[in-house]
């Protein structure tokens, strides 16, 4: 008796009409039920790429905001010569700061047409070293 049974169903991929065989048959063909499956894997793969993205991205710009500063530092630690924004860098202090210190008389630099050269030495001197 069972065996017999035609259900009416629509394909679940190509939205054709077929007659199933059992309750659970979905697709019209071996061959929609094929791609079907193959577009649901797209999907979950897209989706979880797309999740993986969005959730690594995040916490890799964390890690690299300080990183330029710290390759900085210990280049400035080489160089007798430094500009204001690596003698900023090199003492942990702002632009401003090192300006300052210019203006008071503090840091004694050398000006080489628009450009302020700070010595390293000078630095140690403010410093009392
Ligand atoms: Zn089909």
């Amino acid at each position: 008796m069972s065996s017999n049974l035609r259900i009416r169903r629509v394909c679940h991929h190509c939205g054709k009409e077929f007659e199933a065989r059992t309750l659970q048959t979905r697709y019209c063909s071996h061959d929609c039920n094929r791609k079907h499956y193959k577009l649901v894997k797209r999907e979950e793969k897209l989706k979880k790429f797309l999740s993986g993205t969005v959730a690594g991205h995040v916490p890799l710009e964390d890690t690299n905001k300080s990183k330029p500063d710290l390759e900085k530092f210990e280049e400035i630690q080489k160089r007798d010569y430094l500009s204001i924004a690596e003698s900023a860098i090199y003492l942990g202090v702002s632009k401003r700061t090192i300006e300052r210190s210019i203006a008071s008389g503090n840091l004694k630099v050398v000006r080489l047409g628009h450009r302020v050269i700070v010595p390293r030495e000078s630095i140690n001197k403010m410093l009392g070293l």
